[in-house]
């Protein structure tokens, strides 16, 4: 069966194309800056099946892609046209996965996407401006490209709709809930999951009590036991928990008010600096770890406070969560940071023998690809790094909902 996963942002488009159960993707490609003044790029990869470990045949294009559709009409051209194509006709492909940031209070799970689907993530537009429309153009630019295939909805919020209630309100007044849904959602559901049952196959234990550790360029955390996720560290909207690349993560609700009040800020400088002037770049002037750890490495101070930020709020979560689960089975890092970088590993798992966790120092500095199992002597609780993969859970997730 061919699935293709389609992630469309504002101004981009990421595709992985499988011939499922083949979990090693045939094709990917990223286009990026539709709709843009200048030239769209894109990158189109072509793997070799017959030995996944072999580079991929790569091709580069720039050229003028107005918008969604033009660009996705691109990318099947180069699926379809030899000497690099993958399948022949466009109706070849039997599902289309979305990936879609926001579900709301509506959608637990993956779902076939009809109208009422596309009407639901339409009036979920308020809760997630910048996501859900693009999202939604993504689906309807399939629909007319790929009249064939199924459409499927995998929604970033989904996993978390487990949270219990006292878990997702916050303390404000009940008709703000009521009237508005406003609560805790959380995000990047669809990694989390995927790692927890990662882990939780590894442990052999289906009751495993977990904290996954997403740290890319958004982070957040999560409290998952037996598959379950109970809690959170984004909430409403993706900005609360962790410090993350360019946003803040927690901060006093005061301060805003402040910024609002007598600094005179709008709302609109409220959003930007919070959103992208915050974070490791506002902490340490750059939002890259790589850059900030070659800063520290050159004894800049501003990056090593930055650093020190960082893993103390995971630290003080990893204690919130592991009171969430009554106990602890392992904490598992992943993504860009969680998986690369062995300096925050160990700042975040330093002194932490009370929660069973120990590090294993050299394994911890050493590159590996896939599930690594970094725990020293004596731990009680495992220290994991699994490598998240969203694309191919968005077509696991497909190939289960069509049976
Ligand atoms: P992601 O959102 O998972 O793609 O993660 C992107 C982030 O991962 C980048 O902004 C980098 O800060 C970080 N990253 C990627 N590679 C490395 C690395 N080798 N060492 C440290 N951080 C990395």
């Amino acid at each position: 069966m061919n699935i293709l996963v389609l992630n469309s942002g504002s101004s981009s488009l990421k595709y992985q194309f499988f011939r499922w159960p083949n979990p090693q993707p045939v094709g990917s490609g990223l286009v990026e800056r539709i709709g843009a003044n200048t030239d769209a790029s894109l990158t189109h990869k072509v793997f070799n099946s017959a030995n996944p470990a072999a580079p991929p045949v790569e091709r580069r294009d720039s050229l003028p892609l107005p918008d969604h559709e033009t660009a996705l009409h691109e990318v099947v051209r180069l699926l379809t046209e030899p000497p690099g194509g993958i399948i022949q006709n466009p109706d070849e492909i039997a599902v289309v996965g979305h990936r879609v940031v926001h579900g709301g209070e509506t959608f637990a799970a993956t779902t076939f996407i009809n109208e009422e689907v596309k009407a639901a993530i339409r009036r979920l537009f308020a809760l997630a401006p910048l996501h859900n429309p693009a999202n939604l153009r993504g689906i309807e630019v399939a629909e007319r490209l790929f009249p064939q295939a199924r459409q499927v909805a995998v929604f970033d919020t989904a996993f978390h709709q487990t949270l219990p209630e006292y878990a997702f309100r916050y303390a404000l007044p009940t008709a703000l809930y009521a009237e508005q849904r406003i609560r805790k959602y959380g995000f990047h559901g669809t990694s989390h999951q995927y790692v927890a049952a990662q882990a939780a196959e590894y442990l052999q234990n289906s009751d495993a009590r977990l904290i996954t550790i997403h740290l890319g360029n958004g982070c957040s955390m999560a409290a998952v036991r037996a598959g379950r996720s109970l809690d959170t560290s984004m909430g409403f909207g993706p900005l609360s928990g962790l410090v993350m690349g360019t946003r803040s993560g927690d901060v006093d609700p005061s301060v805003l008010l402040h910024l609002l009040g007598p600094l005179g800020y709008s709302a609109g400088q409220v959003s930007t600096l919070l959103n992208q002037e915050s974070g490791m770049l506002g902490l340490s002037g750059a939002n890259d770890m790589r850059d900030i750890s070659r800063a520290l490495a050159a004894g800049d101070a501003r990056a090593q406070l930055a650093y020190e930020i960082y893993a103390y709020r995971i630290r003080q979560y990893i204690g919130a969560y592991a009171a969430v689960l009554g106990g602890l089975d392992a904490i598992v890092f992943t993504a860009g940071v969680g998986e690369n970088d062995a300096l925050v590993r160990r700042l975040v798992c330093r002194e932490m023998s009370f929660f069973g966790l120990e590090l294993d120092e050299e394994l911890n500095e050493q590159r590996e690809s896939g599930l690594r199992d970094l725990s020293g002597v004596g731990a009680r609780a495992r220290v994991l790094v699994i490598p998240t993969n969203e694309e191919l859970a968005i077509a696991r997730q497909c190939a289960e909902l069509l049976g």
